[in-house]
């Protein structure tokens, strides 16, 4: 392929959520060091690939200020060959940003801002565990990234909180649509073991309830004008995120920072998640080949995902297999019962197939 992307780990937040396995911390004492080194691999990255979208996430890409954010950006634009229009993201929470610094940011090159609200609820940022923000600090990010000429902003939710209702999430639902994103994405809370959270044992809302909240969003979302795309996701027409569409669509992408991934090909390079053979700069990456099996379970579990489904002419041309005759068993199963829908080009799950996606994908691959 001869375009790529480009992602950028920042793994400092201004305090560590109570749910978070994220390579992420709140000491800063190495974040000189660091954007030194990162600055240092981007200048020494040679590739003859065109970028088509940049990414910082983290941990929280602002914390680390926004000067030093367009240092980094700057190192990539004059080492990279990039495309028109490339998509450039930056993960922001509320609280570690202001107006000037995102004013900066968008004269750097930033024209997408990602910011984690999850809840409008006082109490739910507290269950989450999620103490450095308030409620009104969201708002403000979002008004202040508009002021400062961001067009394209996108609002992490979450669902399946302890404590969370119908009701309250209604109104975080509310809440985030009068902030007018042009794209939302929603995640259920997973108890990660080894975090916080996990050992609190909090009572969760049961799946029933969950899947009824998915079903909420996803009906309050649709009659705002929002396309849900991919499980998780849903923008305004043409919003769509290009870089979380590579991932999820196989492409190439290279990263920079600790523990961060690249794909080239059929080959994964990860680098060190340790900050301190990380700065040394002599670990070398972790260098994993796909083979052909994992490359097609890959590539069906997320293509489930997307509303587009799998492309059988571009599976076929990627595995030489017939997607029909592989899986004639499951496509009956689900088209029959309603849960997917089967085309000449393509294969996609129902809206009530998305639903039981888990269920499905399995079938697919396993
Ligand atoms: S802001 Fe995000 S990365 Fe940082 S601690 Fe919270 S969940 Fe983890």
């Amino acid at each position: 392929m001869n375009d790529t992307a480009i992602y950028v780990h920042v793994p400092y937040c201004k305090s560590k959520c109570g749910y978070c396995d994220f390579c992420s911390s709140p000491d800063v004492s190495t974040v000189d060091a660091y954007v030194s080194e990162l600055i240092h691999r981007i200048k020494a990255y040679k590739t003859e690939q065109s970028v088509k979208s940049i990414y910082f996430g983290g941990g929280t890409p602002t914390y680390i200020g926004a000067d030093r954010l367009c240092l980094i950006l700057d190192a990539i634009l004059s080492n990279f060959s990039i495309s028109n229009g490339c998509e450039i993201t930056a993960e922001a929470n509320p609280g570690t940003v202001d107006i000037n610094g995102l004013k900066l940011m968008k004269k750097a090159g930033f024209n997408r801002l990602s910011a984690g609200i999850q809840t409008a609820n006082e109490s739910e940022l507290k269950a989450l565990g999620r103490v450095s923000h308030t409620v009104t600090d969201g708002a403000r990010l979002v008004r202040n990234a508009r002021e400062a000429g961001f067009e394209n902003i996108n609002l992490d939710l979450m669902y399946g909180i302890p404590g969370q209702t119908p009701e309250s999430l209604d109104h975080s639902l509310d809440f985030v649509l009068q902030l007018k994103p042009e794209h939302i994405s929603a995640y259920a809370l997973k108890l990660e073991e080894g975090t916080p959270l996990y050992k609190q044992k909090p009572v969760l809302p049961d799946d029933d309830t969950t899947a009824d909240m998915y079903a909420q969003i996803n009906a309050k979302l649709k009659a705002n004008g929002y396309n849900r795309y991919e499980i998780s996701n849903f923008a305004k027409p043409g919003y769509e995120s290009r870089h979380n569409l590579r991932y999820w669509q196989g492409g190439d992408y290279i990263g920079f920072g600790l523990a961060a991934a690249s794909l080239t090909g059929n080959t994964r390079y990860l680098q060190s998640p340790d900050m301190k053979e990380f700065l040394s700069g002599n670990a070398p990456d972790v260098v994993e080949t796909l083979d052909a099996a994992g490359r097609e379970a890959e590539y069906i579990m997320l293509h489930l995902r997307l509303s587009s489904g799998v492309d059988k002419d571009e599976y076929k041309e990627k595995f030489k297999l017939d997607f029909d005759k592989k899986f004639e068993k499951q496509i009956k199963t689900y088209t029959d019962g309603g849960f997917a829908v089967n085309t000449d080009k393509s294969f996609y799950l129902s809206d009530s197939g998305i639903f039981v996606s888990n269920t499905i994908i399995t079938d697919f691959i396993y």
